[in-house]
This record gives C-alpha cells, sequence and structure tokens, in this order.
C-alpha cells in the first residue's frame, strides 16, 4: 500500500482529535474576518476560545449555500483580494453563482489532497492521465490537473468535447487513467465500439461530479476494462478531492485532518451516530481565502464504524442523494433514490415510476404508481397481486414504512425529458 503522506493519512484518533481542535480554532478565527461569520458568532456568543473539543463544534452557526449566495461576490472572503490568486465559481440554477477564492496556499493543499487520492488508488509517475472535464469556472478541470501533476502523472488537459479525439488520445498516447463523470464514461466506451479503437491500456477509471450507482460501477468496469474510483467534492469545499474510493471499494475515505464531518438530521439538524444516514456537513479546517464553519452540503450519506484494512481514517458511505428531495412521511425520513434502489432491483418492474404523497385523516400515505413490463401486465390477475405484494415488501423492509403499490401498463407514466421529476408530494404544507 502506497501512501503520499503516510503520517497525515494513517494518523490515530487521539492525535487526530488535538489537530482537529487546533485547526477549527484557527477556521474560527479566519472566518471571524468575515462580516456574515461575526455577526453569527456573536449572536451564538462564542469565540475560538471557547472550543476545546471536537465536538463543541455543534455550539457553532451553521452556513447554507444561500448564504454564500447572498455574499455574492466576494462577501466571504476572509483575506484581502491581494492575496487570492483564482477564482472559481458553482453554477446556480438561478441568480447568480456562488464565489469560490484560493490563496496560494489553498491552491497547495487542494492539490496535495488530490495527489492523496490518486496515489492512494495506485497511480504514480508511471500513470499516462487524460482529464476529461471542464477546465473552465468549474473546478473539476483544474483541480485534478494540479493535483496530478504534483504526484508526477503524465498528465492530459484533454477537457470535455471532441470524442473521436479523446478516444484517440487515450490509444495514441497509452493512456491509463482517466477521469470524468460516469455518463460520459459510457458514452466514450460506447463511441469507441463504433469506430473499432480499442483502449487496452486503460486500467483507472475516476468517476464524479454526478452520483452512480453499483449497476453503473459493473457496466463501465465491463465496457472500459478499468477498475471504478468514485470521487467527491464541491467547489465551496475547493473542489474535486474532499473523499475518494481507496481499493477496497467499500465508502469514501474523508480526509479528516482537513474537513470536520459530522452527519445531521436535514430535518431537524440533530447529530446523528455512525451508521445513521443523513445531510453531510462539513467543516473546512485548513481554507485561508474562504473560510466555512459547519457547511450543509445537502448530499446525504452515513459515517462508516468499521476499520479499513487500508490503514486511512473513518469512511463515509457512497451518496443515496440530496437532502433537498427528502421527504418526511410519518416522521420517517425517505429519499426517493431509495425507493428507485428497491425498484430496479425488481425484474418485473420497467423503468418509469411516480411517487405521490397525500395526507389522508392526518395520515402521511404514500402511492407508488409502477410500470411493469408488459409480459406481466398481461398475465394473470393473481400474479399481478404477487408482483405488488412483492414490491411493496421490500419496499418496506428498506424504507419502514407501509406504502400503496399500483401497477400500471408500461408507457402509462410521463416521460421527462431532462430531470425527472417522479415526486409530487401534495400535502398542504403546515
Ligand atoms: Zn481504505
Amino acid at each position: 500500500m502506497r501512501y503520499w503522506d503516510k503520517a497525515i493519512e494513517t494518523i490515530q484518533p487521539e492525535e487526530l482529535e488535538k489537530l482537529q481542535v487546533k485547526r477549527l480554532q484557527e477556521t474560527i478565527k479566519r472566518a471571524c474576518h468575515v462580516p456574515f461569520y461575526q455577526h453569527r458568532l456573536q449572536e451564538a456568543g462564542i469565540s475560538a476560545d471557547d472550543i476545546t473539543k471536537t465536538s463543541d463544534i455543534k455550539n457553532l452557526p451553521f452556513t447554507k449555500k444561500q448564504d454564500l449566495r447572498e455574499g455574492y461576490p466576494f462577501g466571504f472572503f476572509a483575506v484581502p483580494l491581494k492575496e487570492i490568486v483564482r477564482i472559481h465559481t458553482t453554477s446556480g440554477t438561478t441568480g447568480k453563482p456562488t464565489v469560490v477564492g484560493y490563496t496560494k496556499g489553498d491552491l497547495d493543499n487542494w492539490s496535495d489532497l488530490i495527489a492523496r487520492n490518486l496515489t492512494m488508488i495506485g497511480l504514480s509517475d508511471d500513470d499516462i492521465f487524460q482529464n476529461m472535464v471542464n477546465y473552465g469556472m468549474f473546478t473539476g478541470g483544474l483541480g485534478f490537473h494540479y493535483g496530478a501533476e504534483k504526484a508526477g502523472l503524465t498528465t492530459i488537459p484533454s477537457a470535455t468535447g471532441n470524442t473521436k479525439r479523446q478516444i484517440e488520445m487515450i490509444h495514441d498516447f497509452c493512456v491509463t487513467a482517466i477521469h470524468c463523470t460516469p455518463s460520459y464514461a459510457l458514452h466514450l466506451a460506447e463511441v469507441a465500439e463504433e469506430l473499432q479503437i480499442p483502449l487496452d491500456s486503460l486500467k483507472t477509471g475516476i468517476f464524479g461530479a454526478e452520483p452512480w450507482s453499483d449497476q453503473m460501477r459493473t457496466e463501465l468496469e465491463e465496457k472500459l476494462r478499468v477498475t471504478a474510483f468514485d470521487s467527491y467534492g464541491m467547489s465551496e469545499l475547493y473542489g474535486p478531492g474532499v473523499a475518494f474510493e481507496c481499493p477496497e471499494h467499500n465508502g469514501l475515505h474523508i480526509w479528516h485532518d482537513s474537513f470536520l464531518v459530522e452527519i445531521i438530521d436535514p430535518a431537524t439538524g440533530e447529530p446523528l451516530g455512525p451508521n445513521e444516514r443523513g445531510e453531510l456537513v462539513i467543516t473546512p479546517l485548513t481554507k485561508e481565502a474562504m473560510p466555512l464553519l459547519r457547511y450543509r452540503t445537502g448530499d446525504i450519506t452515513m459515517l462508516l464504524d468499521d476499520v479499513c484494512p487500508c490503514g486511512r481514517g473513518r469512511k463515509i458511505a457512497r451518496f443515496t442523494g440530496r437532502s433537498d428531495d427528502m421527504l418526511v412521511i410519518r416522521g420517517i425520513n425517505v429519499f426517493p433514490s431509495q425507493i428507485e434502489h428497491v425498484l430496479l432491483s425488481i425484474p418485473e418492474v420497467a423503468g418509469s415510476y411516480m411517487v405521490y404523497v397525500d395526507r389522508v385523516n392526518h395520515m402521511d400515505e404514500m402511492i407508488i404508481e409502477v410500470e411493469i413490463n408488459r409480459q406481466f401486465f398481461s398475465g394473470e390477475l393473481a400474479d399481478l397481486k404477487t408482483i405488488r405484494e412483492r414490491i411493496q415488501r421490500a419496499l418496506r423492509d428498506v424504507l419502514e414504512l407501509r406504502t400503496n403499490v399500483r401497477l400500471v401498463e408500461p408507457g402509462s407514466l410521463p416521460r421527462f425529458e431532462g430531470k425527472a421529476k417522479r415526486v409530487i408530494d401534495r400535502r398542504e404544507k403546515m
């Protein structure tokens, strides 16, 4: 097993706690240069000196994406603009984007984290790395680029577009590792097959920027003949490199010396324990230009309790959706991705489904309409009943909730162009 920075990657809990407390105090002091945090910390009556253990973090205020938007453009910078050497923005679907600034030290820390990840998955100066993501304001391109160079990889900044040329470069330059979105990787595999250009040199695929399932992993690994690794990050926390799968492929290592991790119930803000699914909240511990306190990522995961054989710190589970999508049904948190996962595992189910939530006699009711394959739909009524019961049972096992499943004819549910809206909450908001 190779490490980029063995001492910090395998740091023991006691020492880690001390380092985190020290860095958290420093982060709070830096945050005090931002008026937003000055006010919030004053309101909460707390200063850096009040932090004596990491669990004291619960007394600090949260930061939300909306807060950052309201600081547009430079309201969250804690250093003079003179010290900022790079700016990225995150795409906002509405209104102004969020601006993220970096000092020289930030860029150094960030590329170091990427180098750790690449070394962890076995890449080195023997590898040729093609970085097939956007090199503009999006952090995926430049972020990976500098980390890969730091780790000594022969780095090709191919960016996006022109799939034929991407394939030719992989072939001609004997590229061993690629980074792109999982959906682009599948497209790449298909085009390579059409062009009959073999991609035999490939061995590693790093996929991120959108969630992908284990089924997709199998497909990617078969079609591209690579080992696939999941990569997680977001621009507000530098960019990519926050968490990464190790060769065990059983959760993602998150770098605890650089990010203080909490999992909270997205509805109440209360902390959750290991193996309890909730929203990931991160306090970056080394950011200089733009320190953040308890940043609500909106991403759903859980802290895993097991010790990884690779010797690195505690992992988080692969992501299962966004807290914005979460439904609270009879007091139980339900993520549409859980429903989708169950339905996709049942062979009789065709692609499409819809979820409706109603309140009947003060009780929440969830109706799930599911398209099933035509051969079953035109079959015996008794068979349909069995299928329906099986789906309801599978859903109850996962959601711990009774649902009302209705089987419908294939093709009868709405089709979506772009982002599907499969959940309709018809309850009156209280
Ligand atoms: Zn590991």
